[in-house]
Parts: structure tokens; sequence; C-alpha cells
């Protein structure tokens, strides 16, 4: 398949003609039962016609991904949401007039008009109403209702860049929408309304404490920040390994001294023994490891650079063909608990304390 590469500059107000009859082209194809890779603020998501099970299929196949692990819905006007959810609660009016348009996800009942294929053969669906202007107009001229999981590979780091989409997909796709790089960096957080109290499947730019500001009482179900998963998954993508580099990961928890330590001691060792060795670090800590690549991925006075740029560092070390990395831990608190999450995934729970 030959794929369609459209290009949209970023930090303009409105689109040019041309790429507004790009963006509806590409939205014709979605309606059409195509597949288009467009950006979010969050991550590159990719889209298919969410209320066509042959497109949810093909979203299924373009990412190698299992066809159990569900679809998130994504709208471009609040009103949609009747659509789609059999039963709207307050709770989640509440949630959408704070954090819509935005990196938010929320489970609901699904409704009919929903088809098993999206929601990997649940009675939930999941929504969700992004701000990216480029996500909101595509998936208004794709017909209102666009699945889109991330557009990687399934079990590569989401894509932040569209070069990245462009690896992953070129081929398998009907057109890439290349909107620059993506402001937020980690997926949406999902929290689902269909318990009492509401709980967080995934957590991510809007924190436990944002949500608990408004909704009371939150817990939060994340099989990721424990190595055995604590029983089943809600959430069944959340079984599946996720984010990970080709090289092997490994979280390194203590103080900033005996991080350093530790890391730049088996640094050493792993390259005396052959292997190209990384590091993802924080500014705090310049100048204090000893590898083949270090990547400085933020302040930790800044998470939210850190978190805009995880996703890509992981993606350079297979670039740079690194076969062990080291990464600092982050805080269980805030945007760090997003973080962590994902860092935990990429690492496949491998942390070592020192
Ligand atoms: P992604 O599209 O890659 O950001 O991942 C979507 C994730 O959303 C899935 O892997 C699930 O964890 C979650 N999800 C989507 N729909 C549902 C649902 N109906 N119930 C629970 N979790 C869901
Ligand atoms: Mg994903």
């Amino acid at each position: 398949m030959e794929t369609e590469i459209i290009r949209i500059e970023q930090g303009r107000e409105g689109f040019t003609e041309a790429e507004e009859e790009a963006l509806l082209r590409a939205g014709r194809i979605i309606k059409e039962g195509g597949l288009v890779a467009f950006p979010t603020e969050t991550v590159y998501g990719l889209g298919g016609d969410a209320l066509n099970p042959g497109s949810s299929r093909k979203i299924y196949a373009a990412k190698g991904r299992p066809s159990d692990n569900p679809l998130i819905v994504h709208i471009c006007r609040f009103k949609d949401i009747y659509a789609i959810a059999r039963r709207v609660p307050e709770a989640a009016v509440k949630l959408a007039e704070a954090f819509w348009p935005g990196p938010l996800t929320m489970i609901l009942p699904r409704s009919e008009r929903v088809p098993l294929e999206t929601t990997g053969g649940l009675d939930t669906v999941a929504v969700r109403l992004p701000s990216h202007p480029v996500a909101r107009k595509l998936i208004e001229c794709g017909g209102g209702y666009v699945a889109a999981p991330s557009a990687n590979l399934s079990g590569k780091p989401s894509p932040t860049l569209a070069k990245y989409v462009i690896e992953d997909m070129e081929g398998r796709v009907e057109a890439i929408v290349d909107g620059g790089e993506v402001g937020i960096g980690l997926e949406s957080t999902i929290v689902d309304l269909t318990v009492e109290p509401p709980q967080i499947l995934r957590p991510g730019y809007v924190t436990k404490e944002k949500l608990e500001r408004l909704l009371g009482q939150v817990d939060t179900d994340d099989p990721s920040m424990s190595p055995e998963g604590g029983g089943a998954p809600r959430a069944p993508g959340m079984k599946y390994r996720h984010y990970a580099p080709r090289g092997s990961l490994m979280v390194v928890e203590g103080t900033p001294e005996r991080v350093a330590a530790y890391v730049n001691r088996q640094a050493a060792f792993q390259r005396a023994a052959g292997e190209k060795t990384g590091v993802i670090a924080t500014e705090e800590m310049h100048g204090q490891y000893g590898a083949d690549v270090i990547k400085y991925i933020g302040s930790r006075d800044d998470e939210e650079s850190i978190a805009r740029n995880l996703f890509a560092a992981l993606r350079e070390f297979d670039d740079e063909n690194v076969t062990i990395i080291y990464s600092e831990s982050f805080s269980s608190e805030g945007l760090g608990q997003a973080i962590m999450n994902r860092l935990l995934k990429a690492a496949g729970h491998q942390v070592i304390q020192v």
C-alpha cells in the first residue's frame, strides 16, 4: 500500500486551504474504511472509523496488536458522547467540563452503535475528546467517531514524532498526517466511570490528585506498578508488554549518588563485555554518568519535559543500537506516576534498588 504523507504546519492559527483539503481527503479515507495516523496532544494516533468493525480489525492488523486490546473512541464534540455511551453519569459531565478537550479518557457503558471489534469484546467503551487542532479537524472530517490507539507497532514506544510513525506504519496505512512534535508525550489518563469509586486504569497527564478534587475518592488499578499485576487487569490492554526498546532496560532506584555509582560500575563492566550502554538521566545529574549514550530527558523540576522526551529517548536508543539501558527512577505522585508507569512497563519491571 502506498502511504500518503500529509504535512501540517504547527504553531499557527487555522489551516491553509491546501491543508484543509488534505484533511478533508484524510477524513474521507477514514469514512471509507481506511486508516490515517495523526497527531494528538498526547502521542500520535492510528485512526479508523470507530463504528465500522472492519476498520477496527484493520487497526489491529496494522499495529500487530491482539484484538482483545480495546481501542479508544475519539470524538470532536461533547454531545457525541451520547451516541456511543449507553449512559453518561454526572461524573463524566463534570470531568468533561474540567478536562475536555484534553488528555483524559473515560470508560462508560457501551452503546450498541459501537461494535465489539472496537471495544475488544467489552460492554464498555473508552471515549476521549482531544485538544489538538489537527486531531479535532480530522475526527470531524472522518465522521465524528475515530478509534485510535497509538500509531506504533505493538510493543514499541508510542510515537511522539511523525518520523517514528512513518518508520512503523509506512505501507500499512493509507495516510500519515505529520503535525510535528506532540505536546505531552504520554498517553491519556484512563478513568473507569462504570465502577464506584471511579478507578484510574492508566495514569497520565491528568493526575489522580486533579481527578479527586472533582470526584472525591478515586482508586488506582494499575497492575503495571506491581510486578505480579495484583490479579486480572480490568483493561485487557494492560496485560501486554509495552513501550519497550530493543535493548534491555533497567530502572535504578536510590539516592542520586548511589544510582550514579551503580550505573557507572555496571556500564563499565557491560562495555568490557561488548555491550553498548545507555543511560536515561535527568539534567540534575549532568556529567555524573559514564556510558556510551546518555540521554538527558529533562529536569526533575519540570516533569512535563521528562514526559515529553521519554518515548523519543527510548526510540533513539534503538536507532543507536544500544543494548543495555539504565534509567533513573521517578516519583509515584503527580505526573511522576505516569512517567514511572511507562518506564516500568518498558523495563518489563526490571528494577534494582541500590
Ligand atoms: P492505546 O490506544 O494504545 O492508548 O491504548 C488503549 C488502552 O485503553 C487499552 O490498552 C486499554 O488499556 C484501554 N481501554 C480502552 N477501552 C477500554 C475499555 N472499554 N475498558 C477498559 N480499558 C479500555
Ligand atoms: Mg499504545
